[in-house]
């Protein structure tokens, strides 16, 4: 680029935005499409992607075509480019007619810096008319992710793009997401037709955010969220949930704690926003929100994000772990999970993407001729159930997607167009394909043991990180999770266990985690749970792999964990077995005797016995109110074992042994209120 040019781009981008100096890679990819040349540009939320069409659209002149999926993203932009005096329009479904007749007038005037649409506009053969009268001198196609075969919204319209572009060619185009993997960059660099194309594939490592994962199973999930949140400095926080149920319970849990907020889509929209506006102000410390929440949130000081439950792909886990640390301060991205996790996924994947034959069902259904989806649906379901219907209108929605079937307005169903006849199939199951994928990665993050941060810069296919370890998550520090585990050595009898593990696995290939704990528990004491804790522990010590396996059992695919023996662990002895810690979660120590060791946390939570004497000072008095003996109210045994699995709301307490419905609804709201004053 000569000096004259940079320089000229430099003003622009003080003169027109008001910014001081490029950041990372925006001039270059603005050089770029000055040029004329086509980009892929795929940079981290809040990296600064707009400038990059913006201030190259400004500066060969004339009018950028902005394609935006997203409506709502569509008007902010639009009002953000509006305030620094840019002349924008914006053409969508949302607005009335005359407002868009104006927007066509005005671009056709030529008054126009920037317009934009949602793709669909380009289906109005009138539109498409207007722009090839008067072509942009540059086009952006934001969110471009969503446009992608891949992409879970994937609709019929975006296919037809790339076709649509060609004809408002010879422009440069400028595709933008910040979330694509090289399977997808691919796949929107062939849809939209860009040629020669420069690849922008950066800035995806985050320096100050350290991951955790963390196993755990559902029920203990909330207390470990309310301790993590009490220490201090890991406020504001993001508490993502799977479910609207989930985000309730949490919501539930933790509300009397922190001032906290909730956010899902089966909320009223006013409320959800005012809470959305609270948290982003600074009024709650703590939102917790289903994945809807976030899109476009530019909060810089969120110290923690913390995921209740197993996200559904690495895209989606890192767009919402991104959210932390924005103001680039030390921060942290904890996931809860448990295998009980990937059954959630099995079933909603199930729901959500029918298998073949059902859709296949309804479309021999169909024919050129119309039918009301109604009949179509008798047909399909004669029986009526619920859940049938359910994965009915799902299945027809992915045969209109996928363009197997034409739906009207009023929902007369008829063929999709002929030559997709039997491409919808294959588009169909390579989208279903490509989901359970996605959740398949998730679960090799989460069991791998590389470096986490590694993992997700690998992921998208960065292109200049420098490959290093972070040498912060659970992985590169497993001493650093320290905050919420407590590390101690092991029993005797654990260690009796562990050598008993090591011996089996050293004398075969593999075993099933499953069967593995059938062999050494068989006439032992030892729970299921303090069996995964060593099996995590090995793990995290490299003594063992654990990969994710399934096999075929009656047309029905089995899911099991596959345990084989590592180089480190083939070659420990006795006195490494000695030194070999167990990562104890934070008040979960129930199998824990030993914890003489441990070394000390930053902030421990109080000892058992500190529990225990707390409730037997509760038991005390109650008995002194009802004039009987303590036991009357609460056996010893109940008692521990409450304090051993620190129950957090009314169904859990319900699960303790020895703590019936009647006791529960006795005590239950004051034993909870003791357990966790603690
Ligand atoms: P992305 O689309 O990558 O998520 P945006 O384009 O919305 O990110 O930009 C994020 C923020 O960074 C915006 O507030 C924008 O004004 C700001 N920004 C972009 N480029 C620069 C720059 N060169 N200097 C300072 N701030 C910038
Ligand atoms: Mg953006």
């Amino acid at each position: 680029m000569s000096f004259q040019k940079q320089t000229n781009l430099l003003c622009l981008l003080q003169t027109k935005f008001g910014f001081n100096s490029f950041r990372p890679h925006q001039e270059k990819v603005c050089a770029t499409l000055i040029e004329g040349k086509d980009v892929l540009l795929v940079m981290p939320t809040g990296a600064g992607k707009s400038l990059c069409y913006q201030l190259p659209g400004l500066a060969r002149g004339r009018t950028t075509l902005v394609i935006s999926p997203l409506l709502a993203l569509i008007e902010d932009q639009v009002e953000k480019l509006k305030r620094i005096g840019l002349a924008t329009e914006r053409i969508h479904s949302g607005r009335k007619r005359e407002e868009s007749y104006h927007a066509s007038q005005q671009y056709m005037s030529g008054g126009l810096d920037f317009l934009f649409i949602a793709p669909e506009r380009l289906s109005v053969p009138s539109f498409m008319e207007m722009l090839k009268k008067k072509l942009p001198t540059l086009i952006a196609i934001d969110e471009a992710h969503c446009i992608s075969q891949w992409g879970h919204d994937f609709r019929p319209d975006y296919r037809l793009l790339g076709e649509r572009l060609i004809e408002l060619r010879p422009c440069p185009m400028i595709a933008l997401t910040a979330t694509a993997t090289p399977l997808v960059q691919n796949d929107i660099v062939q849809q939209l037709g860009l040629k020669e194309e420069m690849r922008s594939i950066h800035g995806f490592r985050r320096e100050n955010i350290a991951i955790h994962v963390i196993e755990l199973s559902l029920a203990d999930r909330p207390l470990l969220a309310l301790k993590i949140l009490k220490q201090i400095g890991n406020l504001p926080a993001i508490i993502y949930t799977s479910t609207r149920k989930m985000a309730e319970t949490f919501f539930n849990e933790l509300k009397s704690y922190f001032k906290t907020g909730i956010y899902h889509a089966g909320m009223n929209p006013l409320e959800r926003e005012e809470n959305q506006q609270q948290f982003l102000s600074g009024k709650l410390d703590l939102i917790v929100a289903t994945v809807a929440f976030g899109m476009g949130i530019d909060k810089p000081d969120i110290r923690t994000v913390l995921h209740a439950a197993l996200p559904g792909s690495i895209e989606g886990y890192y767009q919402e772990i991104g959210r932390a640390g924005r103001d680039g301060k030390a921060s942290q991205a904890i996931l809860l999970q448990s295998f009980a996790d990937h059954r959630t996924h099995q079933f909603f994947f199930e729901k959500d993407y029918p298998a073949l034959p059902i859709l296949k069902k309804i479309f021999l259904n169909l024919s050129e001729e119309k039918k009301p989806k109604e009949l179509l649906k008798e047909w399909s379901n004669p029986t009526c159930l619920p859940e049938e219907n359910e994965i009915f209108e799902k299945a027809l929605e992915k045969l209109w997607i996928h363009r197997g079937a034409t739906i009207d307005p009023e929902e007369n169903v008829s063929r999709g167009p002929a030559e997709s006849n039997t491409n919808w199939e294959k588009t169909y199951t390579n989208q279903r394909k490509h989901r359970e994928h996605q959740l398949q990665q998730m679960i090799d993050f989460t069991q791998s043991s590389r470096c986490r941060m590694l993992s997700l810069v690998k992921h998208f296919g960065d292109q200049n990180d420098s490959g290093v370890a972070c040498g912060t998550c659970d992985l590169c520090l497993p001493e650093g999770t320290q905050s919420f585990h407590k590390m101690r050595s092991l029993t005797q009898k654990e260690q009796k266990w562990v050598a008993q593990i090591m011996a089996i696995l050293a004398s075969c290939h593999y075993r099933a985690a499953g069967r593995l704990y059938e062999e050494i528990a068989g006439g032992n004491d030892l729970p299921r749970k303090n069996f995964e804790a060593l099996l995590k522990s090995l793990f995290q010590f490299k003594w063992i792999h654990i990969l994710d396996e399934t096999f075929q059992k009656e047309g029905k695919t089995i899911n099991y964990r596959k345990i084989t023996l590592a180089p480190l662990g083939r070659n420990a002895n006795a006195t490494e077995l000695a030194k070999l810690q167990l990562i104890d979660l934070v008040g979960m120590s129930s199998g824990a005797k030993n914890t003489k060791k441990s070394t000390s946390p930053p902030r421990r939570p109080p000892p058992s016995s500190e529990r225990i004497n707390a409730l037997k000072l509760w038991r005390l008095s109650e008995a002194k109110k009802r004039g009987v003996p303590a036991f009357r109210i609460l056996t010893d045994k109940v008692l521990i074992t409450l304090c051993a699995e620190l129950p957090t709301n009314e169904s859990s307490l319900l699960k303790v042994k020895g703590m019936g419905p009647k006791l529960s609804k006795l005590y239950g709201n004051d034993l909870l209120k003791v357990l966790r004053g603690l």
